[in-house]
């Protein structure tokens, strides 16, 4: 059997986990935990990433998040907002590679911003690292100077065992899929990206020759996404351009309730859709629960090593696209608009 952890959290998050759940219970062979993460941290234990969270994280087999956040905590002092406990766990675990995979699904092309003939078939995979770069190098802060200008430092850093970590992920997820890794960085004004180029290049000649490298500047890979994004099979990329490309290719498929992610460590895996709690629609049978279940799949698939139980998910979301019914985030005319509930139904019942 194995062990699930569900940590719905704030928001919509629990009622996309209990489409998750669902989908779970049908495929059968594993038992499920739940535990508080976010808000309802905060509010049960006095921490958004509480002790017993942490330790019943560290006894499952692959975790799935729901989202955390809401307005109720804005005023909260900013070590204990709902966000924290995200930060936290993804620490805590040492969830080193983010995985975000576009893909648009041929019934949603018109859902996306961009000519249906660019996006139509689109299936990309970002590798950003997660765990290290400006976002977490030291000397950081904000001081004032001798001369009595006040300053702001952030640190870009990386040593060649995390950039070897997160670009053997790539290249492993390349080898499954089209044999490609395109690796994004600004070798040519910074250095702890030129270092990042030398080390997987290293690695691509030592250890995965199978697969086809190349290189980006991370300017003309923002502007390669938007403008020919089929060129692409697995981009990775450190944390900071990551976070912003992954957000750029997430809207080539027109819908954050259809996006998921996997974050992966050596030991341990979180899975949770990318969106966030959705304060606006949380409690009204309105939430997309599909980033929720590609999350689930991407569990199977990636996690459990279960590509068939991984593909029938996947199959089971594009027949009930095909059939028609779509959530409120994605209107479309011709379309039955259902809920949260009914589109977990629908799917589970497919799978
Ligand atoms: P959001 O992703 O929660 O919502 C943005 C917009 O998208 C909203 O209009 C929302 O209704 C819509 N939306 C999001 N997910 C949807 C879904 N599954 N189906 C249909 N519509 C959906 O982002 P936000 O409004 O900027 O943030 C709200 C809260 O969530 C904040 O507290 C923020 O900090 C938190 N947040 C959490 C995460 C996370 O848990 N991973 C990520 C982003 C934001």
């Amino acid at each position: 059997m194995k062990k699930i952890l569900i940590l719905a959290g704030d928001g919509i998050g629990p009622e996309v986990c209990a489409q998750a759940v669902k989908v779970i219970n049908k495929i059968g062979g594993a038992t499920l935990d739940y535990a508080d993460i976010g808000g309802i941290g905060y509010e049960n234990h006095g921490h958004p990433y509480p002790e017993e969270t942490k330790v019943k994280a560290k006894q499952a087999d692959a975790i799935l998040l729901g989202a955390v956040g809401g307005p109720k905590w804005d005023n909260i002092e900013f070590a204990l907002k709902p966000e924290r406990g995200l930060l936290g766990i993804r620490k805590d675990l040492e969830l080193f590679a983010n995985l975000r995979p576009a893909i648009v699904f041929d019934e949603l092309v018109g859902a996306s911003s961009l000519k249906p003939e660019l996006v139509q078939g689109l299936d990309i995979m970002i590798v950003r690292e997660l765990t290290g770069d400006i976002y977490f190098g030291e000397p950081r802060g904000i001081h004032t100077r001798e001369d009595g200008k006040r300053v702001g430092i952030n640190t870009m850093i990386y040593d060649e065992d995390e950039v070897k970590r997160v670009s053997k992920v790539a290249f492993e997820l390349a080898q499954k899929r089209g044999g490609k890794v395109c690796s994004v960085d600004k070798a040519n004004v910074l250095e702890s990206t030129l270092m990042w180029r030398e080390e997987i290049t290293k690695l691509h000649a030592s250890d995965y020759q199978d697969c086809e490298l190349s290189h980006m500047y991370v300017d003309n890979a923002a502007m390669q996404i938007v403008r020919a994004p089929k060129q692409f099979d697995v981009i990775v990329t450190g944390n900071i351009f990551g976070d912003i490309l992954s957000d750029a290719a997430a809207m080539l498929t027109g819908s954050l309730g259809m996006l998921p992610s996997a974050s992966l460590g050596n030991k341990y895996s979180l899975y949770e859709p990318v969106h966030g709690s959705a304060p606006d629609i949380a409690g009204q049978d309105k939430a997309n629960p599909i980033a929720t279940l590609m999350s689930v799949a991407m569990m199977y698939r990636y996690t459990f090593s279960m590509a068939k139980e991984a593909d029938a998910i996947e199959a089971a979301i594009r027949a009930v696209l095909a059939e028609g019914y779509r959530t409120g985030d994605i209107m479309q005319d011709g379309c039955t608009l259902v809920g949260t509930e009914k589109m977990g139904d629908l799917i589970t019942a497919k799978v």
